[in-house]
C-alpha cells in the first residue's frame, strides 16, 4: 500500500493540513527543518497516511523553531489510533484515566495540542 506524507500546522486551532505532499517521511521532516513558507514559526508535524493507518510525527525538538514544548532528539511518531484513545481519556471525568495519561508519558501530546487534531482524528477512520 502506498503512503502519502503531508505536514500539519497545529499553531491553528483547529489544526490545518498544508497543501504540499512530500515524497517520504524523512523528506517531509527535512522540509520542516528548513522552514515552510508562511509557517516558519509554527508548530508543524508530519502526517503519514497509509490507507486507514495514520501516523502523526512530532519532529526532533532542535528542528522546530516554534510550537510544541516537548524535547526529544529523534522524531517521535504516534499512531493516530493511540491519539484517538488519548483524546477520549483526556475528556473523561474519571481520575484514573488522567493517571493513565500521566503514566503514559505522552510528552508530545498535551491536551491543548492534541485537541487541535480533532477534525483529523474523527475524519481519518476506516
Ligand atoms: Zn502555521
Ligand atoms: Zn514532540
Amino acid at each position: 500500500m502506498s503512503s502519502s506524507y503531508t505536514a500539519m500546522c497545529l499553531s491553528h486551532d483547529p489544526g490545518i493540513e498544508l497543501p504540499t505532499e512530500y515524497t517520504g517521511h524523512d523528506a517531509a521532516l527535512d522540509e520542516l527543518r528548513q522552514g515552510v513558507p508562511g509557517h516558519r514559526h509554527c508548530d508543524l508535524i508530519v502526517a503519514t497516511f497509509s490507507g486507514a493507518f495514520t501516523v502523526m510525527t512530532c519532529p526532533p525538538s532542535k528542528d522546530r523553531p516554534g510550537g510544541a514544548s516537548c524535547v526529544h532528539a529523534a522524531a517521535e511518531p504516534m499512531d493516530a489510533g493511540v491519539l484517538r484513545l488519548l483524546a477520549a481519556a483526556h475528556q473523561s471525568d474519571d481520575p484514573a484515566m488522567h493517571a493513565a495519561i500521566k503514566a503514559g508519558h505522552f510528552i508530545c501530546w498535551p491536551w491543548d495540542r492534541l485537541r487541535r487534531l480533532r477534525g483529523f482524528l474523527t475524519r481519518l477512520t476506516l
